[in-house]
C-alpha cells in the first residue's frame, strides 16, 4: 500500500533525501548557507536539465516559437519601462522585539478565518464588504476577506497601525502585542553597479523576470528569423528577487529559474490565444506525470493594471497549493511602454489593413526551480514491501536523472565485466549508473529512492544464455530479454 506521509513531515523528509543524494544542497552549506539559494547537486542538475529541455522541445518544437537567451543585466530604463523600479514591490513590517519581518499579505493569507472575522467586525471592513461585493458578509469566503482587508490597507496610511493598537494583529513569531511597526514598501529587485565607482547614477538591477529580455528583443527577433506575428519568443534563465519569506525549500527562493514565453499576437486574437496557451501548459505539466488530482488552474481574482485576463496552474505542495506557473494576456502594455522609454517603435505592419500596429503578448511564465519541487513532491512515495518500508520516486522516465542502473548479481564469473560493458554502450543513449556494492535489493531500493526507472541485472543465466533481467521501478514486476535488445527495449519505453 503506497503511503504519502503528512504536510510538514513529507517535506523534512524530501529535503533530506535531496541533500543525501544529491538533488539538492544548501548553498554554502560549510558557512552555514545562504538564506533563498540551494545549490543542484549531481542528480538535482541532472533532472532540472531533464525539466528544462522537455519545456524547451515543447515550444521551440511546435512552430512559431523562437528562442533567446538575453543577459540578466539590463540597461536600467527597462525596468523603469516594465514599472518595476515603482511597482515591484511589497508592503512589509516588522516586529520591533524579535525582528521577524513579514510581507503583509502573508500575515493575513496564513490568519485563521476565526481571527480575519474578528478583525473586520472591529473596523468598518462589514460595510465596504457589502459594498464590494454586494453580499452578505457570511457569505465572503476566507481568501476574500484576506483580499478585501488588504486593500484597505494599501490605501489608508493608518489601518494597520490602528489593528495593532487595538491589539487585533500580533507577531506570528513571538506572539507578542503592539510590536509590528506600519508597512513600508520594500524593492524586490537586487541592485548592483556596473563599473568601478559605486554609485546611483551606474546602478543596474539583476533581472527579477527574464520576460523584459524578449521584449526588448521582440524586434531583433521577428526580423532576423523572419517570423510574422502571431509567433512567440522563449527563454530559460536565472532571476533574482530579494524575497522576504523564503522558508519552504524551493519554492520561494531569491536565485531561481524561469522559463518564459511570451506570444505576441493582434487585439482580438488575443483571448483565444489565452486559452489555447492556457490549456498547452496544463497539458505539458501533465505529460511530465503530475496528476489533474494535485492540480488547478485559479484566475486572479485581482488583475495586475496591465493585465487583461490572468490565472495560476497551482500544484498541491505538502504546505497547500502553490503557483507554478502564470498565464497572462499583458495585453500591449510592455511594448507600448518600451516604445515610450526606449523612444524606438515595437509596431509591426498589418499586411492586410496596411496599418501599423501595437502587438499584445500572451505570456506563459513557469518556474523551473519550482517546478522541479513540485515534480520531486509529486513523486516522493513510501510503502511497505515485503513487511520493509521503500521509498520510491515515481518520476516520469523522461525527467530521471538516471534512467537505468545496471547490476551484477554477484562481483565474480565475469558478471561485472558483461555488465560494465553494457553500462558503457548503453551510457551512449541515456544516463546510465553502474552499481556492484551490496545485496541487489539493496542496490534496487537506493534507485527507487532517486526514482531509476529501470533496472538490468546481469546473473548467471546471462552467462549461458545472453539474457537479462529488466526490473521495472513502479511495479517491481522483472521481465527476461536478450542483452543484445536491451538499449532498444529501453528507448521504445522512454518514449
Ligand atoms: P509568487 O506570487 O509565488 O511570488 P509570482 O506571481 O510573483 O509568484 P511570476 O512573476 O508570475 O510569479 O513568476 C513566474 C513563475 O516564476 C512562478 O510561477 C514561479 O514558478 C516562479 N517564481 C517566481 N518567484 C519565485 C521565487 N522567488 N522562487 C522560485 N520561483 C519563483
Amino acid at each position: 500500500m503506497a503511503q504519502v506521509p503528512s504536510s510538514q513531515a513529507l517535506l523534512e523528509k524530501i529535503v533530506s533525501l535531496s541533500k543525501r543524494r544529491g538533488f539538492i544542497f544548501q548553498s554554502s552549506e560549510i558557512y552555514g548557507g545562504l538564506n533563498g539559494c540551494w545549490d543542484f547537486g549531481p542528480l538535482g542538475v541532472e533532472m532540472l536539465r531533464n525539466i528544462k529541455d522537455a519545456w524547451w522541445r515543447a515550444m521551440t518544437g511546435r512552430g512559431g516559437i523562437e528562442g533567446i537567451d538575453a543577459s540578466i543585466l539590463m540597461h536600467p530604463r527597462v525596468w523603469e519601462a516594465s514599472g518595476h523600479v515603482q511597482n515591484f514591490s511589497d508592503p512589509m513590517v516588522d516586529c520591533r522585539e524579535c525582528k521577524m519581518r513579514y510581507r503583509v499579505d502573508h500575515l493575513f493569507g496564513e490568519m485563521s478565518e476565526k481571527k480575519l472575522r474578528a478583525i473586520s467586525k472591529a473596523t468598518t471592513l462589514e460595510g465596504a464588504l457589502a459594498k464590494t461585493l454586494n453580499m452578505q458578509s457570511q457569505e465572503v469566503t476566507k481568501e476574500q476577506l484576506a483580499e478585501i482587508l488588504l486593500s484597505m490597507i494599501e490605501k489608508s496610511d493608518t489601518l494597520f497601525s490602528e489593528l495593532v493598537e487595538k491589539e487585533l494583529i500580533g507577531c506570528p513569531n513571538c506572539g507578542r502585542v503592539k510590536t509590528l511597526t506600519p508597512p513600508r514598501n520594500f524593492n524586490l529587485m537586487f541592485e548592483t553597479h556596473i563599473g568601478p565607482v559605486k554609485d546611483d547614477s551606474n546602478a543596474v538591477y539583476l533581472r527579477p523576470e527574464t520576460a523584459q529580455g524578449i521584449f526588448v528583443n521582440f524586434l531583433n527577433v521577428m526580423q532576423s528569423s523572419r517570423q510574422k506575428v502571431p509567433f512567440g519568443i522563449c527563454q530559460i534563465g536565472k532571476s533574482f528577487r530579494n524575497e522576504i519569506n523564503t522558508k519552504n525549500f524551493l519554492f520561494r527562493t531569491r536565485e531561481f529559474e524561469q522559463m518564459e514565453m511570451q506570444f505576441f499576437c493582434k487585439a482580438g486574437t488575443d483571448e483565444q490565444f489565452f486559452e489555447e496557451w492556457r490549456e498547452t501548459r496544463w497539458n505539458w505539466w501533465q505529460s511530465l506525470g503530475m496528476p489533474e488530482s494535485k492540480m488547478r488552474f485559479k484566475p486572479h481574482e485581482k488583475l495586475a493594471h496591465y493585465a487583461k485576463a490572468a490565472g495560476d496552474i497551482e500544484f498541491l505542495f505538502p504546505f497547500g497549493f502553490g503557483e507554478i506557473e502564470g498565464i497572462h494576456n499583458r495585453t500591449d502594455f510592455d511594448l507600448t511602454r518600451h516604445t515610450e522609454f526606449s523612444g524606438k517603435s515595437l509596431q509591426v505592419h498589418d499586411e492586410q489593413t496596411k496599418e501599423k500596429y501595437t502587438p499584445y503578448v500572451v505570456e506563459t511564465a513557469a518556474g523551473a526551480t519550482r517546478g522541479f519541487m513540485a515534480l520531486l513532491c509529486n513523486a516522493y512515495e513510501e510503502e511497505q514491501v515485503e513487511g520493509e518500508q521503500r521509498v520510491v520516486m515515481r518520476l516520469s522516465p523522461s525527467i530521471a536523472p538516471i534512467k537505468v542502473a545496471v547490476l551484477p548479481l554477484v562481483n565474480k564469473d565475469g558478471m561485472p565485466e558483461i555488465a560494465q560493458s553494457l553500462e558503457k554502450d548503453l551510457r551512449r543513449s541515456m544516463k546510465s549508473f553502474y552499481d556492484d556494492s551490496g545485496a541487489v535489493g539493496r542496490r534496487y531500493r537506493r534507485m527507487d529512492e532517486i526514482g531509476t526507472p529501470f533496472a538490468v541485472t546481469i546473473d548467471s543465466d546471462t552467462l549461458v544464455d545472453q539474457t537479462v533481467t529488466i526490473r521495472e521501478r513502479d511495479s517491481m514486476k522483472q521481465i527476461r530479454i536478450a542483452i543484445a535488445g536491451v538499449r532498444q527495449y529501453l528507448m521504445d519505453k522512454m518514449d
